[in-house]
Formats: structure tokens, C-alpha cells, sequence
């Protein structure tokens, strides 16, 4: 049995209520085996990335107090992932859930299925404004998320809506 480690998911919909689709998953990840929410962030609303052809996000991040490897965690956001009838289909296109795995401890991980940090995170405002929110504490590169931020613009949106977990 491995210890407790804290990992960080972003989580990202446009498709089939997006609002909806985001806060069943945070709901969920409370759920997932020898894991538990420790925290969420706010929704945010995004333009997506790559193809413009496409409706916007809904964002967050959450906080996830874990004993499984990160590979059983990517094992499980990909099963949930599922259960929220991901399709794979061109890169970046439109997606029901994205659970991507941002940070595990202060792990560093370079395999065929997973890296972590998530190799684009310090270059998405959809990404480190929620997590920012959550854990402004947290340094990237031994930098303040809010120095990473500061040069991609205020291209989110925060919703008023706010998950607690008790
Ligand atoms: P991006 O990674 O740029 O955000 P994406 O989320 O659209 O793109 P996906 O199609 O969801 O990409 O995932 C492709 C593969 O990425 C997955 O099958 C998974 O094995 C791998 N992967 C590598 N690192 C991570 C990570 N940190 N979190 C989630 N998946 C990862
Ligand atoms: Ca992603
Ligand atoms: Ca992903």
C-alpha cells in the first residue's frame, strides 16, 4: 500500500452541459478508490485551445488526497473519462470530460502514458488560474503560478458556481 500523496486534476468539457458534466466529475473524483477531494476550485469558462470551431470549456481543478499509484489514478480519470461517453476523435476537438493529471506530489514522470507535471500546464490560463485559486502556494520551475499566468492575458472567465466538499 503506497502513502498518501496529493495530486492535482484538471478537469475541462464543452459538450452536453458543460457546467454539468464538470461538477458530476468533481462529485466523482470524491468517489474514486483509496482517494478523496481535498479541495476544488471554481468553474471557469475558456476558448479552447487548438481548433476555434468548437463551443468554449468549462474548467477546474481539484485537490485529490490519494493512496494509488499514478498510474491506477490515470487508470481511473480515464474510466471516468469514459463513463462521461468520451469519444476520441481529432486532437483537441470537443470532448464530455478531460481529466488530465497536472501534478502527483512532487513527482516527476516521463513514461509512454503519463507525464507529470502535465507537459503544457504552465501555458494554459485555463489551467493555472483554477490552480492558482486552489493552491497559490504552489511554484512551477520555482516560479508563482501567478508569474507563469501574467503573460497569457485574462482569457478566462470565473463562474459564480462553487463546489464544496466537507
Ligand atoms: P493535452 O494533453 O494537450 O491536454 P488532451 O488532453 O486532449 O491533450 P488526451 O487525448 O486526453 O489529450 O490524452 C492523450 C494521452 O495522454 C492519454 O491517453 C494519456 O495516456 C496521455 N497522458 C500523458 N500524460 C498525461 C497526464 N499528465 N494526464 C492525463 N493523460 C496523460
Ligand atoms: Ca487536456
Ligand atoms: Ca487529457
Amino acid at each position: 500500500m503506497l502513502n498518501t500523496s496529493l495530486a492535482y486534476i484538471g478537469l475541462g468539457s464543452n459538450l452536453e452541459d458543460p457546467v454539468q458534466q464538470v461538477e458530476q466529475a468533481l462529485y466523482a473524483l470524491d468517489r474514486l478508490p483509496l482517494s478523496r477531494c481535498v479541495g476544488t476550485s471554481s468553474l471557469y469558462r475558456s476558448q479552447p485551445v487548438g481548433p476555434q470551431d468548437q463551443p468554449d470549456f468549462i474548467n477546474a481543478v481539484a485537490a485529490l488526497e490519494t493512496r494509488l499509484s499514478p498510474l491506477a489514478l490515470l487508470d481511473q480519470l480515464q474510466a471516468l473519462e469514459q463513463r462521461h461517453r468520451r469519444r476520441r476523435e481529432r486532437r483537441w476537438g470537443p470532448r464530455t470530460l478531460d481529466l488530465d493529471m497536472l501534478l502527483f506530489n512532487h513527482t516527476d514522470i516521463d513514461h509512454p502514458r503519463l507525464r507529470v507535471p502535465h507537459p503544457l500546464m504552465h501555458t494554459r490560463a485555463f489551467v493555472l488560474g483554477p490552480l492558482n485559486e486552489l493552491a497559490p502556494h504552489l511554484r512551477l520551475n520555482g516560479e508563482r503560478l501567478e508569474q507563469w499566468l501574467a503573460p497569457l492575458g485574462n482569457t478566462i472567465t470565473r463562474l459564480d458556481s462553487k463546489r464544496v466538499f466537507e
